[in-house]
């Protein structure tokens, strides 16, 4: 009697656990759909701002920055990321000032933490939301943050703006072989690989800069936006 008992609660137990799990699977199929497809979605994609890509350093209309190459980001770093490099001038009353004469920051060694930014005393650094960053060299990855030729801003008005580009950033300047910087992003121009320097195994095009056998197919040209139409966009 136990056993034909024992037979019909685990059968019951099974009916329950299969009606169990087939209310939630029916659930879910008529519950917004959160995946993406990407990267056919590029021109609809909404990255939060918060999320952290890559740390750029804002210029203004006068190519002028914030930072004063106090070093205090580099020594809060905690894996050695950023490298401050910077050199005395005189100013025209006479006096020795330190300035920042490169900005360094190595995009594949950084965690981002936020450490660098959070300490900063001048607001000079911040991170984007761009994500596409991958590129088929390693030490591409290294960048001058501070533009060519750029100084400190006189007066601390206001934060530079810092522009946000879409995000098809290097990634895309990889596959088309454009080596500049999307248009108003910070990063100084990606210079192309050396030749001599290009092992014969690697499959990375001289001049080209990328593997020949990369296509375009998953990024159209006609679905990058128009500078005209990037214009519009930046204004709304
Ligand atoms: S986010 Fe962190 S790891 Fe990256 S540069 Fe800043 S302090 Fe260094
Ligand atoms: S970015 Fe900020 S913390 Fe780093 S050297 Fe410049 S002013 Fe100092």
């Amino acid at each position: 009697m136990s056993s034909v008992s024992e037979y019909f609660s685990g059968l019951f137990g099974g009916i329950k656990s299969l009606l169990t799990g087939m209310r939630v699977t029916w659930g879910e199929l008529w519950t917004k759909k959160i995946t993406e497809q990407y990267p056919e979605n590029r021109d609809t994609l909404v990255i939060p701002d918060r999320f952290r890509g890559e740390l750029i350093m804002p210029h203004d209309e006068n190519n002028e920055h914030l930072c004063t190459a106090c070093g205090i980001c580099q020594m809060n770093c905690p894996n050695g990321t950023i490298q401050v490099i910077s050199k005395t001038i005189e100013t025209e009353e006479g006096k020795k000032k330190k300035i920042l004469d490169r900005y360094i920051y190595d995009l594949g060694m950084c965690t981002f933490c936020n450490l660098c930014v959070i300490t900063c005393p001048s607001d000079a650094i911040i991170f984007t939301n761009t994500f596409e960053n991958s590129l088929f060299t390693r030490s591409k990855l290294i960048e001058q943050l501070n533009h060519e030729g750029s100084k400190l801003a006189e007066k601390k008005k206001e934060k530079p703006a810092a522009v946000v580009t879409k995000p098809v950033a290097k990634a895309e300047a990889a596959v088309h072989g454009d080596n500049s910087a999307p248009e108003g992003a910070p990063q100084t121009q990606l210079e192309p690989i050396p030749a001599q320097d290009i092992k014969e195994d690697s499959g990375v095009h001289p001049e080209k800069n990328y593997p020949k056998d990369v296509t375009t197919d998953t990024v159209p040209a006609s679905k990058l936006p128009t500078s005209e139409e990037q214009e519009k966009e930046d204004k709304e």
